[in-house]
């Protein structure tokens, strides 16, 4: 689903991304963590074409879909207008309902979205992005303003969806335990670097003590 060969993005003549290489199969979940500032959201805004001016050898999936930590739905528009937005085709409905179902969130496709709770507001930033059949489904912090509970239970929501639909998966999170928990590799990004690459062989002794380490270890 993914290719990056020695990827380098810098601003203003700062280098944010110093070479990236990467790759992720299809239907791989991969978690990515880096201290902030290290330019993860600058890796998933390149791969998901919203950056064209990387330097280096790209090659993603066409299908991809992208969720950040904030669902930005459009207030204006209801629930089900918000997952359909941008598509066409004579069964967009039918298909958002489908999703809405999967999210658990039958019964609220008329709702505006100032009316959902943050995490309601999620499932419907996940519907919509499952909707458009993603090969490859970006997620930015995602939960990351979730309280403790209804992050378990978009846990157990992403682990359903990434079954029945198989997308490749990068997913950045600051957090070990999600990382763990979700992926089935683990990566850190320090100093523009991909830093460590881990199969999340979760009987490994000191992994959950080396990805904190690793990600801290990050410099401004
Ligand atoms: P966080 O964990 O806080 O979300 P991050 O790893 O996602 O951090 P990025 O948002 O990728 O970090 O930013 C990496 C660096 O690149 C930051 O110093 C940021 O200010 C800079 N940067 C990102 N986009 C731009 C831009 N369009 N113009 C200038 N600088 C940018
Ligand atoms: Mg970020």
């Amino acid at each position: 689903a993914v290719r990056i060969r020695n990827l380098k993005r810098g601003f203003d003549g700062r280098a944010v991304l110093t070479g990236i290489d990467l790759d992720v199969r299809a239907g791989e979940f991969v978690a990515l963590l880096g201290r902030s500032g290290s330019g993860k959201s600058t890796l998933l805004r390149i791969l998901c074409g919203f950056d064209g001016d990387a330097d280096g050898e790209l090659q993603v999936a066409s299908r991809r879909s992208i969720v950040f930590q904030e669902p930005r739905l459009q207030p204006w528009l209801r629930v089900l207008t918000n997952v359909c937005l941008g598509l066409r085709g004579p069964n967009v409905k039918t298909r958002a309902r489908e999703a809405l179902e999967e999210v658990g969130l039958v019964g609220r496709e008329r709702s505006w979205p100032l009316t959902l709770s943050g995490g309601e507001a999620q499932r419907v930033g996940l519907a919509r992005a499952m909707v458009r059949e993603p090969d490859l489904l970006l997620l930015d912090e995602p939960f990351g303003a979730l309280d403790a509970l209804t992050r378990l239970k978009m846990h157990e929501l992403l682990r359903s969806l990434c079954r029945a639909h198989e997308p490749a998966v990068i997913l950045v999170t600051h957090d070990v335990d999600e990382a763990l928990v979700l992926a089935d590799r683990i990566l850190v990004l320090t100093e523009g670097r991909i830093s460590l690459d881990l199969d999340n062989d979760q009987s490994m002794p000191g992994l959950h003590t080396e990805l904190a380490v690793a990600e801290k270890r990050t410099r401004l």
